[in-house]
């Protein structure tokens, strides 16, 4: 398509995602999707600027100013940031800086997913508030401003200032709204950003009241005014004045620096209580900033670093099948390969029949697919405006697709199983479980290597697995092995038979059998011997173990009796010692982990607290007995605090652990 007819035709289609993005809080299409056609207009207008026009986007700041609300006009206008994406963007950043003859030190800002906000004060009263609107006119929000707590209606100081900020909606409040919403037949919001812009935007400030906002003060209007002459003095000197400043920011001497703290929050930002779409990288001196100066829309000394999306669109090519160790089978989605927070995404689970058909996946669709942390990635739903009318609905399948046994689907249960016993697709994938990082945890015997061996005829069931010594030069011939990796694999699989008793029970992969429950077995048997030996009403005796569990506990050991004594005989035979629990130090407590450990991993601190009688919890509640703090906690530790629960340093918990 000839340039200037394409320019055309992104500028007419940005302006309108923007109108139904700040007009109606309702976007269409994902911040990532807007981005990437933003990006293909700047690219064609830098190579053709003859046909840039007046009503592009890059041309103007965002905000539309649509309301009936009043209008503000700004002394200072209220800019928008340049995006980058990558680190080399972020180089090039750092480079045209430097080319200007300038050595510049920056502060990494999170980038609150909220609505930019202007708040003046008049000898320290809250005076006016507004909106970013086009960054010369704003929308009048004083008095909705005054509903949100975080915003100081009278400052520390008797002073005239501007403060420029985020207000923002917590995803714990989006949630709760949401839920209620619901409940009331409306619609729901699509997301924390959208709400509160909806709420900031209301004629009525009660409506706004109960959205409970919050705020975070960053910009400090005219800084020289007090005597403040750099960024991390001015979210000192903003935080002084009373506003609640986001504590996670940083000074950054160079943009390695910058880049060490943009990898850290990619990953922790999932357990904020509050979304964020980037990082606002800011040149420190104010002195520089001026020097640097900046564009029509933006200041030239900041930037802002868009993560990654968590949530992103892609085609799906086919839905395939997969046998799981009990027989369990899997749909699995088939993708388009896309990166969605940094990595290239190509399939995701469907979980099983009722998932597909509940959301009405269609091979060809397009899909949201989303990563969270290290979560596998799922379909969170169809585009249904973006399906081509021919494509035919989902029809599980009916037989195994591996040993082609009809499957069967229990009453009151969601998947379908695969019975034969003798299923290669389920013996392979025992195999490869019991090799696994949560089970035996045998390095380098992964899931290839697993299936390659099983071809060949060297495992078939578990036991072969410590018989493959003997067969050492047989095995350095196979493609992909050599001397060294067979010594390494077989030392690997030497070092297993030291794991704990819970690590081989759960890598039996009995049915109902995962590692919590192994763990409560191994408290109660000593030995694998002894385990073997309980019947189902000994089982159904232990705390936590239901009548299901016990049965198939007691069903596996019989109908794998000389399994287990062959295995036992081959040296996988852990013993566990019995302690007394009653008088242990952590006995009864729920203790919650939060933030990075400096000596202990989370698994050994989980470790020690279960040896002493403790539990594990995921997450704060006032049953909480207390909270293990690490470096960069996140909610929990702010829930821990808002609830007065006591919080104990990794020292401090490991005096009282040596102690005992
Ligand atoms: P921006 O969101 O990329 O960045 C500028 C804004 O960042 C500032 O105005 C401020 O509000 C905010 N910010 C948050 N924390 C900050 C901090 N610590 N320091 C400084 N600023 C901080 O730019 P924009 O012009 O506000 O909006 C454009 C973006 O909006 C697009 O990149 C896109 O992601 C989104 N958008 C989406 C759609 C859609 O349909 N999905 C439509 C239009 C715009």
């Amino acid at each position: 398509m000839e340039p200037k007819k394409r320019i055309e035709e992104l500028v007419e289609l940005l302006n309108r995602y923007s109108e139904e993005y700040y007009i109606y809080d309702n976007p269409t299409v994902s911040d990532f999707e807007y981005d990437a056609i933003y990006r293909e207009l700047e690219n064609l207008e830098k190579l053709y600027p003859e046909f840039v026009l007046p009503n592009s986007p890059t041309q103007k700041v965002g905000d539309y100013l649509e309301s009936s609300l009043e209008k503000v006009t700004f002394d200072k206008p209220m800019l928008s940031l340049g995006d980058i994406f990558n680190y080399d963007e972020l180089r090039d950043f750092d480079n045209r800086i430097k080319a200007m003859g300038i050595k510049p030190t920056y502060v990494c800002e999170l980038k609150i997913d909220g609505i930019a906000s202007s708040c003046q004060y008049t000898k320290g009263q809250f005076v006016l508030g507004s909106t970013r609107g086009n960054g010369s006119v704003g929308e009048n929000i004083t008095d909705n401003l005054k509903t949100v707590k975080s915003l100081p209606r009278t400052l520390t100081k008797k002073i005239d200032v501007e403060i420029r900020g985020e207000t923002y909606m917590k995803r714990s409040v989006f949630e709760l709204i949401n839920q209620e919403r619901l409940n009331n037949n409306e619609d729901p919001f699509k997301n924390p950003r959208n709400a509160c812009g909806g709420s900031l935007r209301q004629l009525d400030p009660k409506v706004t009241a109960k959205r409970q906002l919050d705020l975070f003060g960053y910009t400090l209007v005219d800084a020289y005014k007090y005597g403040v002459g750099s960024q991390i003095e001015a979210l000192e000197f903003i935080k002084e004045l009373g506003f609640s400043v986001n504590p996670n920011y940083q000074y950054c001497e160079n943009i390695d620096e910058v880049i060490n703290y943009l990898d850290k929050w990619e990953n922790e930002r999932k357990n904020l209580d509050y979304e964020t779409d980037g990082v606002v990288i800011k040149v420190n001196d104010f002195a520089l900033q001026e020097k640097i100066g900046y564009t029509v829309k933006s200041p030239k000394w900041a930037i802002a670093y868009k993560f990654p999306p968590m949530e992103v669109e892609t085609k799906l090519l086919d839905i395939k099948f997969t046998v799981g160790r009990t027989g369990c089978i899997t749909p699995n989605a088939v993708l388009e390969p896309i990166m969605i927070a940094g990595s290239l995404v190509s399939r995701a689970t469907l979980n099983n029949e009722d998932f597909v058909v509940n959301k009405d996946i269609r091979i060809g669709d397009i899909v949201v697919v989303r990563k969270a942390g290290e979560i596998i990635p799922e379909v969170v739903r169809v585009v249904t405006e973006k399906r081509e009318p021919h494509l035919e609905k989902f029809k599980m399948i009916e037989t195994c697709p591996i040993c082609n046994s009809k499957l069967v689907r229990n009453v009151n249960e969601a998947d379908h199983y695969c019975l034969n016993n003798l299923c290669e697709g389920r013996i392979k994938a025992g195999l490869i479980y019991f090799a696994s990082r949560p089970a035996m945890n045998i390095e380098t015997l992964g899931e290839r290597l697993v299936s390659d061996l099983y071809d060949l005829g060297y495992i078939h069931k578990i036991t072969d697995i410590y018989k493959l010594k003997p067969l050492r030069h047989e095995l350095e011939q196979i493609d992909g092995l050599g001397e060294k990796s067979v010594s390494v694999l077989l030392d690997n699989i030497e070092l297993s038979k030291k794991n704990t008793l819970a690590q081989v029970i759960t890598s039996l992969g009995i049915r109902f059998v995962g590692g919590k429950v192994s763990k409560i077995l191994s408290k109660n048997f000593s030995s694998l011997t002894e385990l073997a030996k309980a019947s189902v009403d000994d089982l159904i005796m232990i705390k936590d173990i239901g009548i299901n569990t016990a049965i198939s506990i007691n069903d596996y050991f019989k109908a794998n009796k000389e399994m287990i004594e062959e295995l036992i005989s081959l040296g996988v035979n852990p013993i566990e010692v019995k302690v007394d629990n009653t008088n242990n130090l952590f006995s009864g407590k729920t203790i919650v982990l939060t933030g990075k450990l400096e000596t202990l991993t989370r698994d050994e601190a989980t470790q020690i607290i279960e040896d002493l009688g403790g539990n594990v919890s995921s997450s704060v509640s006032k049953k909480t007995s207390f909270v293990l703090l690490g470096s960069d906690a996140g909610s929990k530790y702010d829930k821990a605090k808002a609830l007065g629960i006591k919080i104990i340093s990794e020292n401090e918990f490991l005096e009282l652990v040596n102690k005992k």
